[in-house]
């Protein structure tokens, strides 16, 4: 038996030794009203990763019973989503396929006498539930016989009530101290049109009656699902017993995922887009799996996440650095390394003869000497960033100052003479003397220089934009704050830069390193953009 990663698969491996199952089916159910996100990758890993350990099966189930939010869009973006993580699902069902089943499996509860239709408001109902220290009140109609319940809910399905006028509800026990059990509602009245059944039905099943029934019919045998559900499992239970379904599958609740810095509602995420705060469900900084995809997010990075942050039983918030940790450590593993430069600066080797190119060996990934190198060129006038010059350097300054040396990455040590200023003293040519003997690997210059920087040549550089992103919310400054107050605006930041000629000729979509820079993923759409996949610096101290 495989060896127990979690406590989920503990309850599995105890299950399969009583015989009590004789193999694993779960299933990956969200509702289509909105884009997939970091936390249901968490869902997703569990729940397919465990399938997939156990040789056993996961579908995809569409949770679609409630019309008014869910879209097509939706539907297909969700699929779309989970191939890109890797996941391949047994079958795709939607609780709609099941409607005709859940409809009779209500109609045997009223025969016989475990549910019935109840004209009070949805306010009325929820004011006579009563509380967690006192029991609720029994509703005037809770005993109705069965023959009126039967046609009440006939005439509920033929389109004979408005929303709301008539509920269907479970006649459980309105002093059970799970407030789930005080007779729930377990169909309503609503006229809305839906994105697969359109108008055949004018009544819905709430969700913990159809999800119970629908995982029944689809032979899961482990529903996992969130904490906020747990309440709810004697419901659950309460449906597979008395709806006699033959084949009785068991919930199990595990702890969301919530990350630092991360918006991971839906709805909220539903009106980032809606108020144009973000490009769309795929925006780079968007936490969807859309918006990692398009930022260049490694699936295989994120998977690696899920698997090492494990499933817990209690809430938490996981530090966001911890997420990028991943993503660093993939992509420095794998990502072809390149140079740019962001803020350039103009810099003459005056001893480079003028006319002359010069062929360089770039090392492609340290990490892969597989990878070998490829030609880069040099000559007589490069740039290199701002940033790398100093005029008034602080001391151990390592990058280029007056009368100080550098290294020019996988070609010569350059020593700064001279540079000249603008009116307003910003600096606008560097003028240095490149040491011929100092070729990176074969150095017999003497000379020992501390810092090497990133370069392009002027000659065939090409002209880049190079975004940077925050996050899109800020820490927040309170226990609780709003989202909405936490919106950071000012979330990317925009260079026009240089890049390596090489960065204009490789596949729209690919990754790299920027030596000294960050990771960036390559795009365009809107001319050569090179945009941020995460920082080179590590933010995860492991504690
Ligand atoms: P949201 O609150 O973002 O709308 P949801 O729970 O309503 O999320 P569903 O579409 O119902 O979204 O979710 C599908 C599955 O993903 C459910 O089993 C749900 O419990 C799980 N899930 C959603 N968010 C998280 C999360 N943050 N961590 C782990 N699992 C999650
Ligand atoms: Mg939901």
């Amino acid at each position: 038996m495989a060896e127990a990663k979690n406590f989920i698969e503990d309850i599995i491996n105890g299950e399969l030794a009583e015989g009590k199952v004789s193999e694993v089916h779960t299933r990956f159910p969200p509702e289509p009203n909105g884009y997939l996100h970091i936390g249901h990758a968490k869902s997703l890993c569990l729940n397919f990763g465990t399938a997939e350990k156990y040789g056993g099966k996961c579908n995809l189930f569409f949770d679609d019973t409630n019309p008014s939010k869910e879209k097509t869009e939706y539907v297909e973006a969700i699929e779309r989503d989970i191939r890109w993580l890797g996941f391949e699902w047994y079958e795709i069902r939607y609780a709609s396929d099941f409607f005709d089943v859940i409809f009779s499996l209500a109609v045997k509860l009223i025969k016989e006498g475990k549910a019935y239709v109840c004209d009070l408001s949805a306010d009325e109902i929820r004011e006579t539930r009563g509380t967690l220290t006192e029991p609720g009140k029994e509703s005037p109609y809770r005993n109705r016989t069965p023959e009126e319940n039967l046609e009440l809910f006939m005439q509920m399905k033929q389109g004979v009530f408005k929303d709301g006028e008539k509920v269907l509800r479970a006649k459980i026990d309105m002093s059970s101290p799970n407030i789930n059990l005080r007779d729930p509602v377990i169909y309503r009245v609503l006229h809305a049109e839906h994105h697969r059944t359109g108008n055949k039905w004018c009544i819905y099943p709430m969700y913990d009656f159809a999800h119970p029934i629908c995982d029944s019919m689809q032979g899961v045998t482990h529903s996992i699902c969130t904490l906020e559900f747990e309440d709810h499992r004697p419901l659950y239970n309460w449906v597979v017993e008395n709806t006699g379904v033959e084949h009785k599958p068991r919930q199990i609740e595990f702890a969301r995922l919530n990350i630092t810095n991360t918006v991971m509602s839906k709805r909220y995420l539903k009106k980032l887009v809606e108020d144009g705060a973000v490009s769309g469900w795929d925006d780079p900084r968007m936490p969807t799996l859309a918006g990692l995809r398009n930022r260049g997010i490694p699936p295989e990075a994120l998977k690696n996440f899920c698997e090492e942050i494990g499933v817990a039983k209690a809430n938490s918030e996981i530090e966001v650095a911890y997420f990028e940790h991943f993503v660093r450590d993939y992509l420095n593993a794998e990502a072809e390394r390149t140079m740019a430069v962001l803020s350039p600066v103009k810099v003459v080797l005056t001893n480079f003869p003028e006319g002359k190119t010069e062929t360089l060996s770039f090392d492609v990934n340290p990490n892969k000497p597989e990878a070998g190198t490829r030609p880069i060129t040099i000559s007589r006038e490069i740039y290199i960033d701002r940033e790398d010059f100093s005029v008034c350097p602080p001391p151990k300054y390592f990058r280029l100052k007056k009368d100080g040396y550098v290294r020019l990455k996988n070609a010569y040590i350059i020593k700064c003479d001279d540079y000249v200023t603008d009116e307003n003293g910003e600096v606008t040519e560097i003028r240095c003397t490149y040491l011929p003997q100092s070729h990176s690997g074969s150095d017999t210059s003497g000379i020992k220089c501390k810092g090497t920087i990133q370069w392009v040549n002027a000659a065939d550089c090409v002209p880049v934009t190079v975004n940077k992103y925050d996050y899109l919310l800020k820490d927040a400054e309170y226990p609780g704050q709003d989202f909405s107050e936490r919106m950071n605006y000012d979330s990317v930041h925009t260079f026009r830069g240089y890049a390596e000629p090489y960065v204009a000729s490789a596949e729209d979509g690919k990754s790299f390193q920027l030596m000294r820079v960050g990771y960036y993923k390559k795009s365009t759409q809107n001319g050569l953009v090179l945009g941020e996949i995460v920082s080179l610096k590590d933010g995860y101290r492991p504690g």
